[in-house]
């Protein structure tokens, strides 16, 4: 971007348990007036804008550089406000609403005539999320409008869960970042698509396919399976692009337990014939202190998704500030959070192998 392109970011520190209104009225007023405003939620930071103002939603396309197929998930803070946006709520997504929101699930569900073209890619269908972070409510609320607002990086980098991730990606490019501090989940929402007679899983997260089946009898279906079967077809753009990629190349280390994980990343690193500073590790404790590492990030003891998920994506950016060339991230088991975990470790490890293609967002 041309430095006269630039514009200056102001970052606003705010409490992120009660955010004081006075400092967050002149972001909330941006809003109002068309500009881009990055808010922490309780998944990753979001950089918003209204949704019903086509010029402000053009904007987020353009500061992320993301693709304009990619569509937006809408934030609102009540249930009633949902009803506006969409044609239709079967009773699935009443029950859905009802069990977790506010918090990090995204239903898909038919748009009304309210939803500009441009949130949705077209598409007939609007994603729609109740955030519980008090200050992303709390600055929804003062902006008076819905806020479209997808992940608050460059199109194809790693989610921003910290507000220097944000600065690091938008700065310039942005009017307002609002700091509040860490994200407590730091792994995207729970996409479910409840449009059809079988709800789809299009994007896994926090709020797991377990705890869907409990609260509503029924049991989910991922993407993949539906892609392999003729039942329907969800449109989820988006997932064709680059994901979560760090400059450093990811590998990830899978195996039963820690031990096993820790020698495969060893035989590993043995191979890549690096400095030991060139190559980084994330992971527990039982993994990183099996191996060699100088330059490492430990999210806890033993094994943990929900841990792991949170500092994943800060794990990936501070390795890749410290120069690393290669990061090798421990594995876990696909149960529970860990489908989450790793489908965000898979994709950065993915980037990887297209490198060279075009850089594209989630
Ligand atoms: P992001 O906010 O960038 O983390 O990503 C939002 C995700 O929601 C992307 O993977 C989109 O493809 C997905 N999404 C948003 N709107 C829709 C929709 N109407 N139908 C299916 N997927 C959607
Ligand atoms: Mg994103």
């Amino acid at each position: 971007m041309c430095k006269k392109d630039q514009i200056q970011t102001k970052i606003i520190r705010v409490d992120a348990d009660r955010p004081d209104d006075r400092l967050l009225e002149s972001a909330a007023m941006a809003l109002r007036k068309g500009r881009l405003v990055a808010f922490p939620t309780e998944t990753v930071y979001g950089l918003g804008a209204n949704a019903l103002d086509p010029a402000a939603v053009a904007a987020i396309f353009q500061a992320k550089g993301r693709p304009g197929d990619n569509p937006l998930i809408v934030h609102v803070t009540s249930i009633e406000a949902v009803y506006a946006l969409v044609d239709a709520m079967p009773p699935i997504a009443i029950q859905l609403f009802a069990a977790f929101s506010p918090g990090p699930l995204t239903l898909v569900l038919s748009r009304s005539a309210l939803i500009p073209d441009l949130v949705t890619a077209g598409l007939d269908t609007v994603a729609i999320r109740l955030p519980a972070h008090p200050v992303a409510r709390r600055l929804i609320d003062l902006a008076g409008v819905p806020i479209a607002a997808p992940s608050a990086n460059r199109s194809g980098r790693p989610s921003p869960t910290r507000a220097w991730h944000v600065a690091a990606d938008l700065e310039g490019r942005i009017s307002y970042i609002i700091d509040g501090g860490d994200c407590p989940f730091g792994l995207e929402s729970t996409v479910v698509d409840v449009t059809g007679n079988i709800p789809v899983v299009l994007r896994p997260g926090s709020v797991t396919n377990q705890e869907i089946l409990e609260v509503t009898g029924v049991l989910t279906v991922g993407r993949q399976e539906i892609a392999e079967s003729s039942l329907v077809t969800p449109r989820s753009p988006g997932m064709k692009y680059r994901h979560y990629a760090p400059r450093a190349k990811v590998l990830v280390a899978e195996g039963p337990d820690p031990v096993a994980r820790a020698k495969f990343a060893g035989s590993m690193t043995a191979n890549l014939h690096l400095l030991p500073s060139e190559i980084g590790y994330f992971g527990c404790r039982r993994f990183i202190n099996l191996l060699p590492a100088q330059q490492k990030v430990a999210y806890g003891d033993e094994p943990e998704p929900e841990l792991a998920g949170r500092l994943l994506f800060d794990a990936l950016r501070r390795l890749d500030r410290s120069g690393v060339k290669v990061i090798i991230a421990e594995g876990l088991p696909e149960h529970g959070v860990g489908i989450a975990y790793m489908n965000r470790l898979r994709k950065a490890a993915g980037a990887w192998l297209v490198k060279g293609e075009e850089d594209d967002d989630q």
